[in-house]
């Protein structure tokens, strides 16, 4: 058992991990029973629900939102429309009355796209030659490239904050590198690699304090636990419909409407106008103004059926304690393998669905073929987040990692240390 008297680690919930009351409903559990799926950080499972709303749109309602006068397409329309106030209620875009603000939630492809909407169309409105932009150095790859690419076009630097080797972001790191020059933060709530949450609502009010703005990566909470853009202090938010057992191929920007009111459009085109001339065009209000063309409307509906099933069927609460029961179960177990080097925090309740590590003298890429080999399925290489792997020393610039969803049980965590047995005997 991991250092659970360390006053740095809570109790663990003690639920039962080993009955499993949720794989039933993941149709790809039904025809892989034997697999051990621990990759959901990459993409999640879907339950059958999800895949039968995507069904069921193209079936009864399938038409083009917004460009129909007739019912089918109006019906269409109100649909997306409901899941766009579904979201925003979700993740706390609320007035006062507690209504949700719907039209503060842009559906994208992914959230690279959303990310790189807000470094296109909003960095270059506040940036000027000088000013900086901070982020973390655990950025996943859409939230780094965007940034570097707007502070090329800025004249703007690009300033790093740096954790500990185990993921925390120190006050003192904090108020040195968030100053006066900063006009954006942007930040992921929860590492890809290291699992950890990062403190953002410090690094809200930090950037606040100097005038900036907060551009949050959600893409690995969302899925895990209840976000709220206001308590988060966010100026933006960005998560992915695939992470939270919706389709791939829908993504979710929000940010507060008088800053979208004042950013240009990204892409351009159809749907995104209210009036064009032969020079000119006069954009839709927001959100119409961001979704250029035509979406994935019958994938958005399914948005709308995933997120219900995680909030409403399943629940945070359960996501929450599932997950972290077994990611202490599997890091207990890891800890007892010598060969096992888990990267960023000993502790359990650092990791928040995610264990990345290393087996030691084994490339990742073996260990994850090996672990293939016997129906465990984990990510090996660099999680789109070099930096990160390169300020760790991690060698080869590549680990291992595992990452656990509620529709994990023990089975699977046991099936994956039985796997990581069998890499270590393979090379030895
Ligand atoms: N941000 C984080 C923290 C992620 O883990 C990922 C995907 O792994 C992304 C952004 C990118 O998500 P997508 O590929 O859906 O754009």
């Amino acid at each position: 058992v991991l250092d659970a008297s360390d006053a740095a680690s809570r109790a663990w919930p003690r639920i039962d991990i080993e009955t499993n009351p949720f794989k039933a409903a993941f149709p790809l559990f039904t025809q892989h029973p034997d697999i051990a799926f621990l990759d959901s950080a990459a993409t999640a499972q879907r339950p059958a629900c999800v895949l039968e709303a995507q069904k069921h749109f193209y079936e009864t309602m399938n038409a083009n939102p917004l460009r129909g006068l007739y019912s089918l397409s109006v019906e269409a329309t109100e649909a997306i429309a409901k899941v766009r106030a579904q979201i925003a209620g979700l993740i706390g875009a609320v007035d006062e009355a507690g209504k949700p603000r719907a039209n503060e939630v842009v559906f994208t492809r992914n959230t690279s796209e959303s990310l790189n909407i807000v470094a296109s169309s909003f960095a270059p409105t506040v940036l000027e030659p000088g000013d900086e932009v901070a982020i973390t150095i655990m950025e996943h790859h859409s939230n780094l490239i965007p940034w570097q690419q707007a502070c090329r076009a800025a004249g703007a630097k690009l300033v790093y904050l740096y954790p500990t080797k185990t993921g925390e972001l120190t006050d003192a790191e904090i108020t040195e590198k968030i100053g006066p020059r900063t006009k954006i933060v942007a930040c992921t709530q929860v590492s890809n690699v290291l699992g950890c949450r990062v403190p953002v609502e410090k690094l809200a009010a930090a950037a606040h304090a100097h005038g900036g703005y907060l551009v949050v990566d959600a893409a690995q909470s969302v899925p895990h636990m209840p976000v709220d853009v206001h308590k988060l202090g966010a100026d933006f938010l960005a998560f992915s419909a695939h992470k939270a057992l919706g389709p791939m191929g829908v993504g979710v920007l929000w940010g507060r409407l008088e800053l979208l009111e004042a950013m240009p459009p990204f892409l351009t085109g159809g749907e995104m106008i209210d009036s064009v001339t032969e020079q000119d065009a006069v954009w839709a209000p927001v959100p119409e103004k961001f979704e250029a063309g035509t979406q994935d409307a019958a994938g958005i509906y399914a948005t709308g059926a995933a997120l219900d099933y995680l909030v409403n069927q399943v629940g945070y609460d359960t996501v929450q304690a599932r997950e972290q029961a077994l990611v202490h179960y599997a890091m207990s177990r890891m800890v007892e393998l010598p060969y096992v080097e888990i990267i960023g925090s000993i502790y359990w309740d650092r990791h928040h669905g995610v264990i990345s590590f290393n087996v030691r003298g084994v490339h990742p890429h073996d260990v994850a073929s090996i672990l293939d080999m016997q129906g465990v399925c984990i990510r090996a290489g660099h999680h789109c987040a070099q930096p990160l792997l390169t300020w760790l020393g991690v060698e080869n610039l590549a680990c291992c990692r595992a990452s656990l969803a509620f529709y994990n049980d023990k089975h699977d965590v046991d099936a994956f240390i039985d796997g990581l047995e069998t890499v270590y005997r393979t090379f030895n």
